[in-house]
């Protein structure tokens, strides 16, 4: 039986136990997937906790719907990283969706998710609609190419080669890439334990989009449970109601997302707002280890 987990900041980690599946070193980090008696399988990247099988949902609820169900009618969608699949699969379940274009850095990582975490993704990558690239979703987006209606950000943390997702270079790119009225959406991290992420996401993105607003869901497996996107564009429009009549005519069927988080996920707590204040962030309960390392 094995112990392993995450530093989340200084005298305080997340632990877990069971038994080593992977441990692989790919030319960009180190992958794991270990077994847990509670949360299923769960991958690990560079140490930190990417997804498990049984709390995923969230997470990519989250990042998928509440952009998809804003747009009246999301044809092609870019997600950059999202190696395990889940960012794919509910992509696929907007029937209005004829491309999703997936780009991973790293082939290794979906390659060991499809054969050790396969209902992460289940049939998402068979589908004809999905085209999956194995290169650098910073690269495919500053190269250029056809629009898209909504781009996803499921990366992993501003570490490695995750790092220049979060720049404004890369918002500025990403936000040429769009078609009229289309949204971005990133991962950007634990309000309460990567505050350097979520203020830098959002002060970045604010220098590249006319609209920015951030929501919280709630992911147990992550840094502090509460986990924040930044969701930004032209125009967004976050209607509980219409979200409700488009998810009904796209026959959505979510364990975690429901229409009336269109505007209730967006009503954060104080401690968000403080993040992402101009003279933020307040660092209410020291720095992670990346964000140490970078101090
Ligand atoms: N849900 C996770 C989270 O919030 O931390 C993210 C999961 S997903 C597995 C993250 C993926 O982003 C990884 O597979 C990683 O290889 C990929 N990634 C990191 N940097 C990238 C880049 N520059 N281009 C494309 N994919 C990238």
């Amino acid at each position: 039986m094995n112990d392993y987990g995450e530093q989340i900041v200084p005298g305080f980690a997340y632990r877990f136990t069971g038994e080593q599946l992977v441990s692989e070193r790919s030319p960009f980090q180190q992958i794991d997937i270990y077994e847990n008696p509670s949360f299923g399988r769960l991958l690990m990247l560079d140490g930190l906790t990417q997804t498990t099988e049984r709390d995923e949902f969230i997470y990519h609820e989250m990042l998928v719907h509440v952009p998809l169900v804003s747009l009246q009618d999301p044809r092609r969608v870019l997600i950059i990283g999202g190696g395990d699949g889940g960012t794919l699969r509910r992509v696929l379940e907007h029937p209005s969706v004829e491309h999703a274009v997936m780009v991973e850095i790293d082939q290794r990582v979906t390659e060991l998710c499809r054969e050790f975490m396969p209902s992460i993704a289940g049939d998402a990558f068979d589908d004809p609609r999905a085209e999956v690239l194995f290169t650098d979703g910073i690269a495919y987006v500053r190269d250029g190419g056809e629009p898209f209606d909504a781009i996803l950000i499921d990366s992993s943390d501003p570490v490695g080669p995750g790092e220049g997702l979060f720049t404004v270079d890369f918002y500025r790119a990403a936000a040429g890439r769009l078609t009229a009225g289309g949204v971005l959406c990133a991962q950007s991290g634990s309000p309460g334990f990567q505050q350097d992420e979520l203020h830098r996401t959002f002060s970045h993105a604010s220098q590249a989009f006319p609209q920015v607003r951030v929501y919280v869901g709630f992911v147990p497996t992550y840094p502090g449970g509460m986990w924040s996107f930044t969701l930004a564009g032209s125009t967004l429009s976050l209607d509980p109601a219409v979200a409700a009549a488009r998810a009904s005519d796209r026959k959505l069927t979510a364990r975690y997302w429901r229409p009336e988080l269109q505007r209730g996920a967006f009503d954060v707590p104080q401690i968000v707002y403080d993040v992402i204040a101009p003279d933020g962030p307040p660092h209410t309960w020291g720095l992670s280890p990346a964000e140490h390392d970078r101090t």
